[in-house]
């Protein structure tokens, strides 16, 4: 019994415990021992390099800056990893808002917080909860930002669950490369540490720009998203899915149930119920059967399951590769890691390979073949299909007799107007010859791709 503090006794050891943490400015005693034991003496597991130092806790305390991209399930546990493992100067950017399905598992999250923006309130959170801890919230898309921005930080991690953003930040990442007579400046390479989690599978890589594969060599590794084609939807419906798609995309625009131009909300119950009576009624007429509230609110709003176990775990990976780079005291994960359980528990590790015409990360000009009698509808079919390329709306423009000219440009419907006859016409009539440089931009890339186009009979 002599081992059971007494009460009295107890609160005293807390409260002088308090005083002192409150005192000693967020570094009481003790607080890094478990981190300086990883920095400050050397083992079986460190880097060859290596070399223990106190000033390496300092770097991560006071100098090393992160940005975390995402604030979701797998931002809310990076977040938490990366301040408790001692860094500090932390940023972070998400462009959502709270909602009260987030609340199972992104836990800096309350319900008071529903409606808020997810990075102000994950930053208040750690900023509360972890003393010393300064991070910086941006609701903002990542977008928002040029290079400036992204040039300030050591390391970029990327919680995000959208692969057009994390294609669209590797396209960042990469544009800020600098070389000499066609040689890297390795300074000018920051990190890019990428999670992903879908339900019980996941993963983690380390991409260090223009030295290791990158997000663009192994797009192919990314299933293209579930799409029906239109004719199945519009005429001959097998699916409750085809059914719900044909609501979402014909009768939802044509009729505007809830006023002319207002856009299907996947989080609004009374836009849901609309859709799931439609779709019933389809189905009805086609006997299918298996439509319900909650596929219907599934198929619109592309529902990925997510698992609070599988963020953890990839997040617990994605920080310590973080916390590996930063102190350079452990070989970096070289370069992908895979998880798997939804069938007992799966995990490997491969160095994925760059890939040498990499439109993101090789300097080497793409190449574009077609017959001279192919349609620009041709060239642009490509550029969404291909599995290596799989653009969203790509803008293609081109200079033809020293102008400047776009052939074909999606996403502002008067140009679109007037440029949608191009679709149709062959690559000759609209002038292109062999050797032509093309330019398509895309929400895949902050950048300009070049393509040269091959033409061939
Ligand atoms: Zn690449």
């Amino acid at each position: 019994m002599a081992d059971v503090e007494e009460p009295e006794k107890k609160r005293r050891r807390i409260e002088e415990l308090a005083q002192k943490m409150a005192l000693d400015d967020a570094n009481w005693d003790g607080r890094w021992n478990h981190v300086s034991k990883f920095l400050e003496r050397a083992g079986p597991f460190t880097h060859p390099d290596f070399e223990p130092s106190t000033e390496l806790l300092q770097f991560l305390l006071e100098t090393c800056k992160i940005l975390v991209i995402g604030a979701g399930g797998l931002g809310c546990e990076l977040l938490k990893n990366l301040a408790l493992s001692g860094f500090r100067d932390i940023h972070l950017v998400d462009m959502d808002t709270i909602d009260v399905s987030n609340l199972n598992r992104q836990f800096l999250f309350r319900p008071k917080d529903v409606g808020r923006p997810k990075a102000e309130v994950a930053a208040e959170f750690i900023n509360r909860r972890i003393p010393g801890c300064n991070v910086i919230a941006h609701f903002k898309k990542i977008q928002d930002f040029d290079e400036s921005f992204y040039q300030q930080f050591h390391i970029v991690v990327c919680g995000l669950d959208s692969i057009i953003a994390r294609r669209w930040m590797n396209g960042m990442l990469m544009s800020l490369l600098t070389f000499e007579e066609g040689v890297l400046d390795p300074s000018s390479v920051i990190p890019l540490i990428d999670g992903g989690t879908e339900g019980f599978k996941g993963n983690a890589r380390v991409i260090l720009p223009g030295m290791t594969a990158c997000i663009e060599c192994t797009l192919e590794l990314y299933p293209p998203q579930i799409t029906y084609p239109m004719c199945t939807i519009a005429s001959m419906p097998r699916l409750p899915e085809h059914c719900v798609e044909y609501v979402r995309l014909l009768q939802w625009p044509k009729e505007n149930p809830f006023g002319d131009g207002v856009p299907l909300d996947g989080d609004d119950p009374k836009h849901i119920q609309w859709v799931f009576q439609r779709s019933r009624e389809r189905a009805g007429e086609f006997s299918i059967t298996g439509v319900t509230y909650r596929l219907t609110q599934g198929v619109v709003k592309r529902i990925i399951p997510a698992v609070a176990s599988t963020n953890a775990v990839i997040a617990a990976a994605c920080a310590t590769e973080v916390f590996k780079i930063a102190s350079s005291a452990y070989i970096s994960l070289n370069n992908y890691l895979m998880f798997n359980d939804v069938d007992g528990l799966y995990t490997y590790t491969f160095e994925a390979d760059r890939k040498e015409n990499c439109p993101a990360c090789s300097q080497v000009p793409q190449e574009l073949q077609f017959a001279p009698s192919a349609k620009l509808q041709d060239v642009l079919n490509y550029l969404t299909k291909s599995a290596t390329l799989q653009m969203k709306s790509p803008a293609i423009t081109a200079t033809l007799e020293g102008k400047n000219k776009t052939l074909y440009l999606q996403t502002i419907s008067s140009i679109e107007e007037r440029t949608r006859p191009n679709l149709c016409k062959t690559l000759k009539e609209l002038g292109l010859t062999d050797g032509q440089e093309l330019a398509v931009t895309d929400i895949t890339s902050p950048q300009t791709l070049l393509f040269k186009l091959s033409l061939s009979t």
